[in-house]
């Protein structure tokens, strides 16, 4: 196995890097680079450029707009998209209810959503979850009875990222209660507009808005917004949760934050040394960038098993725990970099526009609510515990 990228790889991620760097607005690139908040409309036009430049689907069949990228090329174009601090853009539309439309739905529904996912017209969000149903999420309330041409839907969903943004919501919802609890379940296409719909904010512990409760008190939706067969809901969230694992290790971002601790630890002085040289400080620095090399070379080495014709298995899990642990011990060391500086709590400070005045360093003004923010990595896209469970039956057979 040749894990080193050819000439061609290369060149094609400095076609990428320097068209990344033409477009996109030095504004947003700062945002991204220095934590700060994005809004709806910094996604949007981030959205509209790639989609413009053809970019916006590129894991999409080349029918429907994909680029028929290698895995290599789809990787790399990640990568760069991320050390040239572009935003990401949510999985909901493009990576996650995309593939599964284009896979289950109807002619009537691709010709309808797959248009407007590319464009941007619809947001996307997600509305799995309920209160008492995450890691068991086929124990789902929410139901859905048929009233003529409409389903009728009563529920909750929680934890539902952007719904505050969100035109569109694919939901599961039971709609046999008497079977099996996976096989009583239907996955619905919802108009955010529809009367009897109510979003609630929740903001967590960095004082942030990012989830939501949603609602549903007798939501009508049309018949026709049933993905697939009826009952079969299951089957289509297995198949959109395997694309929402791919790509949550985000090794991408988690190298450029390296580069910026290590810069902040140049910075920082320890009895008037650079922090960066204070061995104890230096070890951690090095264990972290060791342990994101070895799950970079996992990543590729699944991409390499993946253009051979290998499914990639249980190792996803395992990209999916590291990724998200790294990410953490980033946030982590952000602190300790800086020492008392971090312990001010503001979350006004992932604000671009905020002006107040930073009690230390600038740059150390939002490591407290980053760091509280990234306790969701080992909880969301089903919790590491779980993606151990599932490590530790598929692959030690326990
Ligand atoms: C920031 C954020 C954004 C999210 N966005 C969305 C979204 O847009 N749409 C959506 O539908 N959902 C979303 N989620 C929900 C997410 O998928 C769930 O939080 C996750 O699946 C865990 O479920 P839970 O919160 O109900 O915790 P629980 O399932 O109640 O788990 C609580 C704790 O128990 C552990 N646990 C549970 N079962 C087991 C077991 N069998 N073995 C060992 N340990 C176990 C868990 O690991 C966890 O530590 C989001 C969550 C977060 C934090």
């Amino acid at each position: 196995m040749d894990l080193r990228f050819t000439a061609e790889e290369l060149g094609f991620a400095d076609d990428v890097r320097s068209w990344v760097r033409a477009n996109l607005a030095p504004s947003t690139r700062d945002k991204v680079l220095n934590a700060k908040r994005l809004s709806k409309q910094d996604y949007l036009d981030w959205h509209a450029s790639l989609n413009e430049r053809g970019w916006i689907v590129p894991a999409w069949p080349r029918e429907h707009g994909g680029t028929g990228w290698t895995a290599i090329q789809k990787h790399l174009f990640d990568e760069v998209l991320s050390e040239e601090g572009a935003p990401e853009i949510p999985a909901f539309s493009v990576k996650m209810i995309g593939p599964v439309l284009i896979a289950f739905a109807n002619q009537a529904q691709k010709d309808y959503y797959l248009p407007r996912i590319r464009s941007g017209e619809d947001w996307w969000c997600q509305g799995f979850s309920e209160p008492g149903s995450g890691s068991d999420l086929a124990s789902l309330r929410t139901k859905a009875v048929l009233d003529g041409d409409h389903w009728v839907v009563n529920g909750q969903k929680t934890w539902t990222t952007m719904a505050q943004y969100a035109d569109m919501i694919f939901c599961l919802c039971r709609t046999d209660p008497s079977a099996k609890k996976q096989m009583g379940i239907s996955m619905l296409l919802i108009d955010m507009k529809t009367p009897g719909i109510t979003v609630r904010p929740i903001i967590t512990i960095d004082g942030a808005h990012e989830v939501n409760e949603v609602f549903f008190d007798d939501v009508r939706v049309p018949a026709a917004n049933l993905v697939g067969e009826v009952n079969k809901g299951w089957d289509y969230a297995k198949f959109l949760l395997s694309h929402e694992r791919t790509g949550i290790a985000r090794v991408g971002r988690s190298k450029r934050e390296l580069l910026r601790l290590k810069q902040i630890a140049q910075q920082e002085l320890q009895d008037g040394m650079p922090l960066i040289q204070v061995p104890a400080f230096r070890d951690k620095i090095a264990n972290l960038e060791i342990d994101l090399m070895a799950l970079e070379i996992s990543g590729l080495r699944l991409l390499s098993a993946a253009a051979s014709g290998k499914a990639p298995g249980a190792e996803a899990n395992m990209l999916k725990i590291k990724g998200s642990e790294i990410q953490q011990r980033l946030t982590e060391l952000m602190m300790e970099a800086v020492g008392p500086y971090a312990l001010p709590f503001n979350p006004e400070a992932r604000q671009l526009e905020w002006n107040g005045e930073p009690i230390g360093p600038e740059y150390a003004a939002s490591f407290a609510p980053d760091y509280f923010n990234y306790r969701k990595t080992t909880i969301y896209g089903g919790s590491n515990e779980i993606q151990r469970n599932i490590l530790a039956k598929a692959k030690l057979g326990l």
